[in-house]
């Protein structure tokens, strides 16, 4: 067997906070303690939202915070040949239709059948429209996002740190997109895809994650691409018990390095990941030799600095 492959995958579309340092760090620790390598692949689908300079950023700051990387970075808005050609694999086999549904349409559906949860079941309006229906529907001028039937099948996995999860694909997950009507390919599209050809066969990130999961492994089977291992980490928690996201720019990374060394930050890292039984000074290299799946935590933590 060859070395394990992970990889660092950010979405670059502000300042890095200490949420994804955390996942990052967990990424790194989990690939190298395996004497493996780590890729690093820039999740910038969304172009508009993911300037360059968040990018580079992010670089800096991974770097700053001592997490090295192999081979030249990858970034999504480069590869939407390849994203194609999927979405052509998934079509061939007649998965793919186009969905004319509006947001607002979406929504009041939505409403109406599933008031809770993230990721509302799409209804499959439009899943059996003839040929003559999209055509009118185009000759309204619509633009129609790409969805993908997905099967009444259940996916399951073991996650390394989560144990075991499973969803029933048509009935939980629904006919999901592949492309949205502006032409923006999505998320779950691209990282099956960029996983399988980077050859990443452990993946390691954020638990909100894992619900996508399922899907993943579904679309990996269909484009005859391998499973990597998983293993989903816990969030990081602002006071107030939501999740830190980059509007709370008092814990960006950059932030934080103005008033602390990266050491400093390492150490309340891998102390909230169960890693150290205090917080102290350390570098993500010299948390390698003690690194275990068996230590880190699996619930989320409230990050206070
Ligand atoms: N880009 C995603 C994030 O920053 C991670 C996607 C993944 O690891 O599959 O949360």
């Amino acid at each position: 067997m060859g070395a394990v492959t992970g990889r660092l995958a950010p979405s670059p579309s502000g300042e890095m906070h200490l949420g994804n340092a955390f996942a990052a760090l967990l990424a790194w620790l989990g690939a190298r303690s395996a004497g493996g390598r780590v890729l690093l692949r820039l999740e910038d689908l969304d172009r508009p939202r993911c300037p360059a300079r968040y990018a580079y950023g992010v670089m800096e700051d991974f770097t700053w915070l001592g997490l090295d990387w192999d081979n030249e970075p990858v970034w999504q808005s480069q590869r939407s040949a390849r994203y194609d050609s999927a979405v052509a694999a998934l079509a061939e086999r007649g998965l793919v239709y186009p969905c004319y549904c509006s947001r607002r349409e979406l929504h009041a559906v939505t409403e109406a059948s599933a008031p809770h949860g993230p990721a509302p079941v799409y209804s499959g309006r439009c899943r059996g429209l003839t040929p003559a229906q999209r055509l009118e529907r185009e000759a309204q001028g619509r633009r129609p996002a790409l969805r993908v039937r997905a099967p009444g099948e259940v996916y399951a996995l073991s996650d390394g740190l989560q144990g075991p999860y499973a969803a029933h694909l048509a009935r939980e997950v629904g006919d999901f997109i592949l492309r949205r009507s502006d032409g923006l390919y999505a998320y779950q599209l691209a990282v099956v895809v960029d996983d399988g050809e980077m050859g990443v066969d452990q993946v390691i990130r954020g638990r909100d994650l894992l619900p996508s999961t399922p899907q993943q492994l579904w679309l990996q089977e269909v484009l005859g691409l391998p499973h990597p291992a998983y293993y989903h980490v816990p969030l990081l928690l602002a006071a107030d018990g939501r999740r830190l996201s980059k509007r709370e720019g008092d814990l960006s990374l950059r932030a934080l390095s103005r008033t602390h060394t990266p050491e400093e930050v390492v150490g309340r890292l891998a102390f909230w990941a169960g890693l150290l039984e205090e917080p102290r000074p350390i570098s993500p290299r010299a948390l390698l030799p003690a690194f275990s799946w068996g230590k880190v935590r699996r619930e989320d933590v409230t990050a206070a600095f």
